[in-house]
């Protein structure tokens, strides 16, 4: 049976005092006996350890949005893993298709990041999916299949036990054009498929499979219904913890 992972990514939103606002919110909904379903947040950098103080003792867990793959030293403006650990981060995006459109983040540079966050400690979620272009091409599976390869090169079963992967189509993320719960469905199936094929039938039946693109309280649970979507990574109605609860409850 797996468990529920419901993700909310601020991305480049909130101020400390909403974030704080909100982080609240969602520390007072979120009871530790609704074992169900787990809950994480994923605030900008410079909020993360006011977010972290503002959930401690509820089961609200905190992440970080990307990270980078050495340890310390002359990189300027990057994170390290044992720095995100140090302000409570329990998990990391990595991958996020705007990381990968916007600031050209290649897989073979999402595959140092997840090494290093997996030895480091910390729980990744690896964010793959396909330009609408590539879908229209019909090009939807093989371009997952390449992302899955290039991030998880060289990742043993034992370290993708902290792996958590997010299907996201880009065509989705931000354009209130959720993808059909059978195009979901299809490319949750094809991605599980792929994990029974490069490491074991029994752990392709753990891992968790998140769908990320334009989730709103009213698609939630058809989403969250489907056998291979197992969570949900949302950015627009995360921020606001009335639109973030409803879909924390379609989970339930
Ligand atoms: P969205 O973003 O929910 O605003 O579409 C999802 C994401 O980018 O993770």
């Amino acid at each position: 049976m797996r468990r529920y992972l419901v993700a909310g990514n601020w991305k480049m939103n909130t101020t400390r005092a909403t974030g704080e606002e909100l982080a609240g919110a969602l520390a007072a909904n979120a009871s530790a006996e609704e074992a169900g379903v787990e809950v994480l947040v994923c605030p900008p950098f410079p909020y993360v350890s006011a977010i972290s103080e503002k959930v401690s003792g509820s089961a609200v867990q905190v992440g970080a949005q990307d990270v980078y793959f050495e340890a310390g030293g002359a990189f300027t403006g990057e994170v390290s893993v044992d720095m995100l650990k140090d302000v409570g981060c329990q998990y990391v995006l990595i991958g996020h298709s705007e990381r990968r459109h916007v600031m050209g983040e290649c897989d073979e540079t999402i595959n140092k990041k997840v090494k290093a966050a997996i030895a480091g400690g910390l729980k990744v979620v690896l964010c793959v999916g396909e330009l609408l272009s590539e879908r229209e091409a019909s090009q939807t599976e093989a371009v997952l299949d390449r992302q899955m390869e290039g991030g998880l090169a060289d990742i043993s079963e034992s370290d993708a036990n902290h792996l958590v992967i997010a299907y996201e189509p880009v065509w989705a993320i931000g354009t209130g054009v959720v993808a059909t719960t059978e195009q979901a469905e299809s490319a949750h199936d094809h991605l599980r498929k792929w994990v029974a094929k490069h490491y074991t039938a029994a752990f392709a039946d753990q891992i968790r499979i998140l769908y990320g693109g334009s989730v709103k309280a009213d698609n939630a649970e058809a989403l969250l219904g489907q056998p291979n979507v197992d969570g949900a990574l949302v950015g627009g109605a995360s921020l606001k913890a009335d639109a973030f609860i409803p879909i924390i409850d379609a989970a339930r």
